[in-house]
């Protein structure tokens, strides 16, 4: 076995990775941490200045005023996303507007490149879940396992949608053209784009529960971890 200690997780939107990502290292009491949470702060913070998303050097000018980390709360919790050292509202980064925003900015070289760092150093302290896009083929390849969380779009949409409290057939059709757009851009973009990594263990979870996708990749590490 390789002696990395993180557990890389990484696919599409609303694929149901974050919960299981977050269900999975609870059941191995381990700590999680959701990468695109420092997208979304950037995204949101972005829209909220009124900045050109495309305009790389405004941003980093921007975002460089903000101290973007993930904090622990003793060393049995979670990592949280925090701003200048307060923790992130991270409900509040769920809109699709920002959502739209973190994948448009997710494009910037320089926007990864200033992430990376924050992002690797939550590996530092032992056995980790994290999950992302990128996780298993740049910010950790060498990762000790690798999942490649996916569904049918038409499942994702309909997850998304029960997620924020169901909606019409025209709902539906909405979301699942933002999830599409999404992943397009973020399958396509040069730098870091969305793909599964050539040793990452393909989940489809279209026809699976929760329980079952968490089960499925519990008892695949659960003897190196615990
Ligand atoms: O995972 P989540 O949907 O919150 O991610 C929001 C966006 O952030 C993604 O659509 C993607 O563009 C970007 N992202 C990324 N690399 C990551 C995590 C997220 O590019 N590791």
């Amino acid at each position: 076995m390789k002696k990395s200690t993180v557990i890389a997780m990484d696919g599409p939107a609303a694929s149901g990775k974050s919960t299981v990502a977050r269900l999975l290292a609870k059941k191995l009491s381990i700590p999680c941490v959701n990468t695109g949470s420092m997208y979304r702060a950037l995204g949101g913070l972005a829209l909220e200045k009124g900045l050109n998303l495309d305009e790389e050097a405004n941003l980093l000018a921007e975002f460089s005023k903000v101290e973007i980390c993930y904090g622990r709360r003793g060393l049995e919790g979670d990592y949280e996303l925090m701003l200048n050292a307060v923790a992130a509202d991270e409900q509040k980064l769920r809109s699709v507007e920002i959502a739209g925003a973190a994948s448009r900015i997710a494009r910037l070289r320089g926007i990864r490149a200033f992430l990376v760092q924050a992002q690797r150093a939550c590996a530092s302290a032992g056995w980790v879940v994290m999950e992302g896009r990128d996780i298993g083929t740049v910010i950790f390849p060498d990762a000790a396992y690798k999942f490649f969380v996916t569904a049918s779009p038409m499942v994702r949409a309909r997850r998304r949608m029960a997620e924020n409290g169901g909606g019409t057939q025209e709902e539906l059709e909405r979301t699942a053209a933002a999830i599409a757009e999404r992943d397009r851009q973020d399958a396509e973009r040069p730098v870091a784009p969305l793909k599964q990594a050539k040793d990452a263990i393909l989940v489809d979870t279209s026809d699976l529960t929760i329980e079952e996708v968490v089960n499925l990749l519990y008892y695949q590490v659960k003897e190196a971890v615990c």
